[in-house]
Order: C-alpha cells, then structure tokens, then sequence
C-alpha cells in the first residue's frame, strides 16, 4: 500500500451509487459560471505531504468545488478559508487555490475527507460514510508522522474516531464536538476540532478567520512542542 496506490483506488471506487451517480449529473449539468469547464466527477483523493504531521479531516469534496476541480477543498468558498488560514499558518506555499495545476502546495499538511465524492445537501449517509472509511484507515497507516489531527465538523471528527486503533483512544464512546476542543490521544498525538469553514458557518459568522487561526495555532504549538 502507499497514498499513490490508494489515490488510484479512490479515484476508481464505485461501491457507493447514490453519490457516484450525484457527481456523474452535477458533472453532466455544471453550474453556469462553469459551464466551460470539464468536471473532474470522480472521487476526490486525499491531497498533501506525504511526511505530513499535520492531517485535516473534512467532509466530503464540494458538488461545484472539488468535484469540478479534482482536488480537496478546491474551487470553492470553504477552500478559499482553509488554504488562507494554512497559509497564514505556514502550512502552504500560496493562499489561493483554484486548480490542480495552481502550483498550491502544503508543508508538513495533508488534507483527506470523511467521504470523497460530492454528497446530495453535503450529507453523505451512514453508510456511504462506513464504505468510505476505509480509505481514511488506509491514509492513517500510510500518513505515519501525524502528530495533529484537525477534525473539521462533528462528521469528520466521528469519522476519523472510527478509525483509529482502540489502544490510543482516551475512552470507548465518541467524544463530544465543540469548536476549539483539544483531545489528547494516549500515543501522544492530538486531536483538535474546529467548525467546517462552510459558507453556513463563515457567513454566519459562527466561525471567524481568527477562531479559525486559533486551531492551526494550537496544532502547530503541539507539533513543535513534540519537537523538543
Ligand atoms: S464515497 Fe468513498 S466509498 Fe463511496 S463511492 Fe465515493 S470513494 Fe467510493
């Protein structure tokens, strides 16, 4: 196994048919400001360092955003909060991101997702979840450096709870979200919650840039503090 074998098998999968079926149609019909455009429709793989300490954990890939581009938080209003605030954080090389071949590139960062294809009203179903967190156990044992895990949404934090090995988890039961929230995992790593950066919670202004700042502060404070 490594990320390239799991990309391949990630951008083939076919095994959840309400969600392929949903990309394949937003592919067909395409928003109009887009209409020029070729829809990448496929599953969306994981994208980053592959020595990254860092690993974002999101929802699942945008109907006109990722699923148009190809690539993880790319293409729409929550990426261009994330990939700011990673640039401010000293994770990325740029603050845009428009396009797989836009030179954005991550330090020491990874960005995966609970699921990797566009869901109907961004909820993806149990199961569609289950099937795909297979893939997210795969990037765990491949991503072995991660020190900080940034869970971004209640979905990505039970996703990635799901999926960690039972010995390093500080209790059975899945942990509470709230913003900010720090949990110590046994091995030393840590996980840290945060709001989605969706336009429900950014316009809103449930979450602001700086609570957003905040959580890349607190993780890269842990990552050097694991340093010393
Ligand atoms: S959501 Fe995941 S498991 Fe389901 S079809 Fe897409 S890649 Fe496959």
């Amino acid at each position: 196994m490594s990320l390239i074998g799991i990309e391949k098998r990630i951008t083939a999968c076919e095994a959840c048919p309400r969600l392929r079926e949903h990309c394949l149609e937003t592919a067909r019909v395409k928003r109009r400001q887009f209409r020029d455009q070729d829809y990448w429709g496929k599953p969306v793989p994981g994208f980053g360092d592959p020595e990254a300490r860092l690993l974002i954990v999101g929802l699942a890939p945008a109907a006109h955003g990722a699923n148009r581009t190809g690539r993880m938080f790319t293409g729409d209003q929550s990426g261009l909060w994330l990939y700011r605030a990673l640039h401010r954080a000293g994770f990325s090389n740029q603050a845009l991101s428009e396009g797989r071949e836009d030179g954005l590139r991550l330090h020491d960062c990874y960005i995966t997702t609970a699921a990797r294809c566009a869901p109907p009203g961004n909820k993806p179903l149990p199961e569609e979840l289950a099937r795909c967190g297979a893939f997210l156990a795969e990037e765990l044992m491949e991503l072995k450096r991660v020190r900080v895990f940034l869970a971004l949404g209640k979905i990505a934090l039970h996703a990635l709870w799901r999926q960690l090995p039972e010995g390093i988890k500080p209790a059975r039961t899945l942990p509470a979200f709230a913003h900010g929230a720090e949990i110590p995992l046994n091995d030393g790593r840590l996980i840290v919650c945060s709001y989605h950066p969706s336009q429900q919670n950014t316009f809103t202004g449930l979450l602001t840039e700086s609570m957003f700042d905040r959580v890349f502060d607190v993780s890269r404070e842990h990552l050097v503090s694991g340093e010393i």
